[in-house]
């Protein structure tokens, strides 16, 4: 690592490490880990949660999505990964994840979305978090059954314009306005991952690699199963998220 450039004089590595420590040390930034499968609702409940608790709404989909967009050579890379419903490689995936997390705009913390996939995304996760003695506070398994989750996506619509993103559901959560965004009046659409050939995939993909990750967390006890289904009402899940972390803060 390079020296860091503060008040126009430059802090060594070990001065930047003891500010960082106590900074930290009195500022503990909060990290919150939603896993489920896709359509389960992780990128709603990220997108409640996190203004709510004053933190960042990190989507590795939705970043990856960004990349694709701006053609760059990252973009070029993972997008057919991302139209097979396939996983982009961990360590891109962790690269990325470091890269926003260190942003000083997101220094209180964030709400994972959608990251990690695999126990060796959380063992990265774990180890970078542990070199900035911060650790993961909460995760939330967001228990959905196969056919909800299918009916979830075939009617999923999706924001048009990457910096807003929010998703709509034709039935459960239409828009205002027929394919119209109702936060920032962009074009919805359905996202090329939503086909049902590519549904099936990300699904299967999912199934294989969600039980290990269980139980990692759980081990770690930092795991809260919250089951819902197509029947619950709008903020159903984020009221009871509220109420286990509410429960389970420890200062
Ligand atoms: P999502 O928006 O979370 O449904 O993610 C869309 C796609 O991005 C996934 O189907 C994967 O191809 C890729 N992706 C998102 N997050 C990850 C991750 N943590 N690890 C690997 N690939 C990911």
């Amino acid at each position: 690592m390079s020296p860091i450039k503060l008040s126009g004089r430059l802090l060594s590595r070990l001065e930047f490490a003891f500010v960082r420590y106590v900074y930290w040390h009195f500022n503990k930034p909060v990290y919150v880990i939603l896993l489920g499968g896709p359509g389960a609702g992780k990128g709603t409940l990220a997108t409640q949660l996190a203004p709510k608790l004053g933190l960042a709404h990190i989507s590795t989909g939705n970043l990856f999505r960004r990349e694709i967009s701006r053609h760059s050579a990252l973009g070029k890379k993972i997008e057919p990964i991302l139209k097979s419903g396939g996983l982009v490689p961990d360590e891109i995936t962790i690269a990325v994840v470091a890269r926003e997390l260190a942003r000083f705009a997101n220094r209180r913390g964030a709400v994972l979305d959608g990251f990690p996939r695999t126990v060796n995304q959380a063992l990265l996760l774990e180890r970078l978090l542990d070199s900035w003695s911060q650790e993961v506070c909460f995760v939330f398994f967001l228990d959905v059954e196969t056919g909800d989750l299918i009916v979830r996506l075939a009617g999923r619509r999706t924001c048009s314009n990457k910096a807003c993103g929010l998703t709509y559901h034709m039935d459960f959560n239409p828009p205002k306005k027929n394919g119209v965004c109702d936060k920032c009046g962009s074009a919805l659409y359905q996202r090329e991952d939503d086909r049902e050939d590519v549904v099936l995939a990300r699904i299967e993909n999912f199934n294989g690699t969600n039980e290990p990750m269980l139980r990692f967390y759980k081990q770690r006890g930092r795991l809260f199963t919250i089951k819902s289904s197509n029947r619950d009402g709008k903020d159903s899940v984020l009221t009871r998220v509220l109420a286990v972390m509410f429960r389970n803060w420890q200062a």
